[in-house]
């Protein structure tokens, strides 16, 4: 109970084990060595677990390259990763590679507008510009493709001005080991790589790396992986668990057989039921489609989430809990080694990349971080 004291006000809490993430980047640049190395995706506020903190925790494990996804992520990042590459996503939108150029920040070009733009900014500096160019494979999302690059290579003027440090693209069913679009994106990838012979490469994100070697390139890009969702859906996860969830328990009533719960009073008690209330809605993140098929754990214990999840508050039948352990104060676990990221996303019908980056704002963050070698752990 040591954390209903350090942490009074604390509805919620949101722990995140920063040596499980640094334990995450070691096991993924051990599998892609030594022909591969590991670049960090931290967007979305590092899928929010807090972007600075897991930033400055990978350039201490080594990591010198990241990827954002706008702009304004890349400027908070900076602070935080003074010595490392910052990649953006997006690239710039027009007039803001004044912005990028001024910051160092290495646009990902996803068109041929984009790369004009840049051999634009370029040629005003006087300086070539590195850069990153996206090629369309398959996603039909961002990038040039074969076609463009081929008119890219052709215009001397504008391949002058800059320099294509990496050459990447996004596998669009990494996810599922046997689709083909996986070998189809790797082939016409090698053709148009092809055309930029001096840039380093880059296919996988999380899911890529476990398809094998083929699509390790130079560069890997993992996100997912790092903050432990499984990269490969049916795998044994490899990945080190990473967060865990807890909401305070506010009220406990006991109350009979058909009593109802909820909006829409989509529940009935079948016994006499113990109920807790605990302050976490899906204001925080937590889904609705949770609603009579979530649960939490008390104990390592699994109480069932009853009725409908509401904005600020769900119920929980806890009449199975120890004696004791279910009171107003006490947290009940919603994700944990008992109930990952990854199971909680299957039973919302979604994918852990949401249920992360969904938790709210008024879930306090705390960080663990390894302390030496006795395998402590030190609250920061
Ligand atoms: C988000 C993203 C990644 C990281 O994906 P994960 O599946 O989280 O590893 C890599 N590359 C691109 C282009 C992305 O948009």
């Amino acid at each position: 109970m040591n954390d209903c004291q350090s942490f009074g006000r604390a509805e919620a809490i949101l722990t995140i084990n920063l040596a499980a993430i640094f334990e995450n980047w070691r096991t993924l640049e051990r599998r892609v060595a030594p022909f591969a190395r590991c670049a960090a995706v931290v967007k979305a506020d590092a899928y929010g677990l807090g972007a600075a903190q897991v930033a400055s925790l990978l350039v201490r494990a080594g990591c010198r390259r990241f990827f954002v996804a706008t702009l304004d992520e890349a400027l908070s990042l900076r602070a935080a990763v003074d010595c490392a590459e910052i990649f953006v996503l997006s690239g710039p939108l027009p007039g803001a590679e004044g912005e990028f150029s001024a910051a160092n920040f290495v646009p990902v070009l996803n068109s041929l507008k984009q790369v004009a733009d840049w051999a634009n900014e370029a040629r005003h500096w006087g300086r070539r510009l590195p850069c990153a160019l996206h090629i369309d494979t398959g996603m039909s999302r961002l990038g040039i493709t074969y076609a463009d690059a081929q008119v890219l290579i052709s215009d001397i003027r504008t391949v002058k001005a800059i320099i294509p440090k990496l050459v990447m693209t996004h596998l669009s069913c990494a996810d599922e080991p046997t689709h083909p679009m996986n070998r189809s994106q790797l082939c016409e990838f090698s053709n148009t790589r092809a055309l930029f012979p001096r840039a380093q490469a880059s296919i996988a994100a999380s899911a890529g790396i476990f398809l094998g070697t083929a699509w390790h390139a130079d560069w890997v890009r993992p996100g997912a992986a790092l903050y432990g969702i499984c990269p490969q859906p049916g795998i044994n996860n490899p990945m080190a668990q990473v967060v865990r969830l807890e909401a305070r328990i506010v009220q406990v009533r006991k109350v009979e057989t058909d009593t109802l719960v909820g909006y829409g009073a989509t529940y009935r008690t079948h016994r006499r039921t113990t109920l807790a209330t605990a302050a976490i809605g899906y204001a925080d993140g937590l889904p609705r489609a949770l609603s009579n098929r979530g649960c939490g754990y008390i104990d390592g214990k699994r109480m069932p989430l009853v009725g409908r999840v509401t904005m600020d508050l769900s119920v929980f039948d806890v009449t199975d809990a120890p004696e004791g352990a279910a009171v107003p104060g006490a947290l009940i676990e919603l994700i944990g080694v008992s109930n990952t990221i990854d199971d909680v996303a299957n039973v919302a019908d979604t994918i852990g990349y949401e249920i992360l980056t969904s938790l709210g704002k008024r879930i306090h963050r705390r960080y663990l971080e390894h302390q030496g070698i006795d395998g402590g752990h030190r609250i920061l």
